[in-house]
């Protein structure tokens, strides 16, 4: 027993412990105490997993596509009731202040709500003309792997989708974060889902992937997380052919060009940038400034970042919580000891808090020399460099020279600035004068080594269908 706090599997419509009882501890990343634990599953229980899972397959595939979005709409409606709760269970287990963790739910909440009302428009047969048509149908069954950072909106990303297109799921929930998958499956569970479609786990990572993709009834990975982890996942499904739909890591530039509004951009940047202590792939985390206004820019952001209230998540008056685990500060200890042993300048932060808890400041790092890691890993944490060009041509070229390409932003007022880099900018979103998460009814996808396929969106939904070809119909005489 480690604490009060306890989270089971659900399979085959029952929540229950492992069926060995092994459980893993769950972890306040704020004081660094064991506050409860979750059942990590064995694999008999990843068996009789991916045995409901089929067993359900083919009467959720056959449901009505408008029945199957009416359950994801009236389990938004549950979940939506069940916020203040939910909220108050992630922040303790993720590290992410009050405020943050009910906005994550919000999107949450939309999410099952618009991919229940997409469901029967993207599930009609498509016309092709003269006796031909395309007919979406379900894929199968489908593997969805969540990350700690947005446990909420991912793994209703992770089930909105594939249960709107027909398929069920096997969510394997992050186990340091394990409170959102459980509210979001109560709720599914709550507003009717048929049992064996929705299958929840917990336990060792790297056993559940390689267990159910080694399973010919799993049909679709989704995965969101590391890129390094992602192409491991990748390789597991090659040998099923199972579809893969990955959201992998980021290190996203900011441009911010000579004709930028500094007042507005400097709290746009820094209010998207510290979210989550940083802990977002899409999170802003290099940024790239005009030479004329550079030295203004430094200043005037290291001053805003002074100003944010570090602390308890729980507490009110805080705006960054602590880092959910040890890796990432110890991530954050060596990202900024590299890049400081190579002659980068500390502008503020820099250490860890002298406090329990896994705190990070806000740090701001300049004159990083371009071979300093922090330029080339994802920092996934709250380090920002800042550094200065002399024309838009260098801006592109640095703004495009890690290995990832998940978002890029630049402030500008200039149409033409903008119409050259929207095209310039190699990444699978490209935002001007804006910094926001992504939202329920946009396609997300990375390039390069940010992974590949969509989710959200209509493409989301789609990533889940089979689009049967049929020709020749009314051919009968
Ligand atoms: P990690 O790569 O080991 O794990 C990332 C997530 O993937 C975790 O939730 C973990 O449970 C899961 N995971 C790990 N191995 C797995 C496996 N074999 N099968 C299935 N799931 C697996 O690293 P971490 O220390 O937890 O996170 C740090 C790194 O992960 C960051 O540097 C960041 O790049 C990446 N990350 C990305 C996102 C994102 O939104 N894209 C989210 C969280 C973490």
């Amino acid at each position: 027993m480690f604490g009060e706090t306890s989270y089971e599997l659900f399979i085959n419509g029952m929540w229950r412990a492992a069926s060995d009882g092994k459980k893993l501890p769950l972890i306040n990343p704020a004081t660094e105490q064991v506050f409860g634990q979750v059942a990590s599953a064995s694999v008999s229980d990843l068996d009789e997993a991916l045995a409901s899972a089929e067993c359900a397959r083919e009467a959720w595939a056959a449901l009505p596509a408008g029945d199957r979005g009416a359950i994801l709409v009236k389990a938004a409606g549950i979940l939506k009731d069940k916020i203040d709760a939910a909220a108050k269970s992630l922040s303790r287990e993720q590290g992410k202040t009050i405020a943050e963790a009910k906005g994550e739910y919000e999107r949450a909440v939309e999410t099952l709500e618009w991919n229940g009302q997409l469901a029967e428009n993207l599930s009609k047969p498509i016309p092709m003309g003269p006796g031909r048509m395309i007919v979406p149908e379900g894929i199968g069954v489908v593997a969805a792997f969540t990350p700690w950072n947005y446990p909420a909106v991912l793994n209703a990303r992770k089930l909105a989708a594939p249960l709107a297109a027909g398929c069920p799921v096997i969510l394997k929930g992050a186990e340091e974060t394990p409170s959102a998958a459980v509210f979001l499956v109560q709720s599914l569970q709550e507003a009717g889902i048929p049992v064996g479609v929705v299958n929840l786990v917990f336990g060792v990572p790297a056993q559940i992937s390689e267990h159910l993709l080694a399973s010919t009834v799993v049909k679709v990975l989704t995965f969101t997380g590391s890129t390094g982890v992602g192409k491991q996942l990748a390789k597991l499904a090659a040998n099923n052919l199972q579809r893969c739909v990955l959201e992998l890591g980021g290190h996203s530039p900011v441009i911010v060009c000579e004709d930028a509004d500094l007042a507005k951009t400097i709290p746009l940047i820094a209010e998207y940038k510290f979210e989550c202590a940083g802990q977002s792939c899409n999170a802003p985390s290099r940024v790239l400034v005009a030479r004329p206004l550079y030295n203004e820019f430094v200043a005037r952001m290291t001053e805003t970042v002074s100003k944010i209230r570090i602390g308890a998540p729980e507490d009110p008056s805080t705006e960054m919580g602590p880092m959910a685990n040890a890796r990432r500060v110890e991530a954050m200890e060596r990202l900024t000891k590299d890049a400081v042993d190579r002659g980068a300048h500390v502008e503020i932060g820099g250490s860890r808090l002298d406090r329990p808890g896994f705190f990070w400041p806000p740090t701001i790092l300049t004159d990083v020399p371009a071979d300093s890691k922090v330029l080339k890993e994802e920092p996934f944490g709250p380090i920002l460099t800042v550094e200065s060009f002399d024309t838009l041509e260098e801006a592109i070229l640095r703004a495009n020279t890690t290995e990832y390409g998940l978002a890029s932003y630049f402030f500008t007022s200039s149409p033409d600035i903008t119409l050259r880099l929207v095209s310039a900018l190699a990444a699978g979103a490209v935002s001007v004068n804006y910094l926001k998460g992504v939202s329920a009814d946009a396609p997300n996808g990375g390039i390069n080594q940010s992974g590949y396929g969509y989710e959200g969106g209509e493409l989301g939904l789609r990533s889940f269908q089979n689009l049967k070809l049929i020709n020749g119909m009314g051919s009968f005489g």
